[in-house]
């Protein structure tokens, strides 16, 4: 049962990007999967592929690792304590029930259209820089990336089945600094007050829309997360006023879109302008194989029916989407992940394992 590998898995402690030996016990329990790892930097990596016929590849990924459990909770967190209808343990939601999940069906299946995959790395809550992209890399050299991937990351919100990820946004994160020249605040004429150049300008930044979104994203919108300058003293006017923010930005919106409407909004001013993209948008059509296949089993399955959304926070999928391959994510509720006290209802589990051997046969 998938509840009892959950609970075998919560046992094995896992904080990133430390194993714990989970690999080794998968790999055991899917002994007809040829397996590879893939290590570097302490980082591990289990790759389990078994071909059944000529068809697609359909790659199930995932992470073992979790974050730290932080202290207070109601039971050992790396214990698998079973109480009413849930299980209580650090990962138990994210997203040890969906690697439970996934080999269970793994084990069960008999027959499938082409190859079967199984990527699981112990480095997603970390860097992520030696996890699913190194073996993506890898397979990317030997041309056997998969066709189509499915993460079981925890994506249901209010109840189970109402979220399925396509995508996600981008992250762009700016440091914008005006410069002036620092002086005594009773002889204004002598300075360059940086604060007082730009007062007028900072309305049309915060907040600011790059695009209006659309039925899957959120439109792209700057928000500022600091503002200083100054030397936090009533007589001295500042030097330099710096300016933090972050856009998470849609597939309609890149970071060429964003530079050229804050130097438009900086004008003449001096200034130094930074940005860096720490992940870029991707989506998967919904009318790809594996989005109409996992939201028609979901529905069938869960009684409800699934939202295809892209918002949160990264997942590894943004290194599928990298690649061009179609993922879609699904997973049990996320309301106590990264939480003291993670737990999930058993009943989940068991939808979630029902859920991926389904897809499975319909591939
Ligand atoms: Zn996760």
């Amino acid at each position: 049962m998938a509840k009892d590998t959950l609970k075998k898995m919560v046992s094995m402690k896992s904080v990133t990007p430390d194993s714990g030996g989970i690999f080794q016990y998968i790999e055991s329990l899917l002994p007809e999967f040829e397996a590879e790892y893939f290590n570097r930097d302490g980082v591990e990596n289990l790759f389990l592929k078994k071909r059944f016929g000529d068809g697609v590849h359909l790659c199930l990924a995932g992470h073992i690792d979790v974050v730290p459990s932080g202290e207070n909770w109601k039971y050992p967190p790396f214990e698998a304590t079973e109480v009413g209808e849930y299980i209580y343990g650090r990962g138990t939601q994210d997203m040890k029930s969906g690697v439970a999940s996934m080999v269970e069906a793994l084990k069960e299946v008999k027959d499938f259209s082409g190859t079967l995959s199984l990527l699981l790395t112990s480095d997603e809550e970390g860097d992520a820089k030696y996890g699913t992209v190194l073996v993506l890399e890898e397979l990317k050299k030997r041309d056997e990336l998969p066709d189509f991937s499915i993460i079981t990351e925890p994506t249901s919100e209010e109840k189970m089945g109402d979220v399925i990820k396509v995508g996600r946004r981008g992250s762009i994160n700016g440091t914008l600094t005006i410069i002036g020249k620092q002086g005594h605040a009773a002889y204004p004429k002598k300075t360059v007050n940086p604060v007082h150049l730009f007062a007028s300008k900072l309305p049309k930044l915060a907040g600011h829309k790059f695009d209006l979104g659309d039925k899957f994203f959120e439109p792209s919108k700057l928000i500022i997360t600091d503002i200083r300058g100054g030397l936090e003293v009533t007589n001295v006017t500042p030097e330099t006023l710096k300016i933090m923010f972050n856009v998470r930005n849609s597939t309609k919106t890149n970071l060429e879109d964003i530079e050229s409407f804050v130097k438009g909004v900086c004008g003449d001013l001096k200034y130094d302008l930074k940005l860096s993209q720490s992940s870029k948008p991707f989506r998967t059509d919904a009318e790809s194989r594996v989005v109409k296949i996992l939201s028609e089993v979901v529905e069938e399955i869960s009684g409800v029916v699934p939202k295809l959304t892209t918002g949160g926070g990264t997942s590894d999928a943004r290194f599928m989407g990298e690649y061009g391959i179609p993922v879609a994510e699904f997973g049990v509720r996320n309301d106590r992940i990264h939480a003291v006290n993670e737990r999930v209802e058993i009943v989940e589990v068991e939808i979630l394992h029902k859920v991926i051997s389904e897809v499975l046969k319909r591939f």
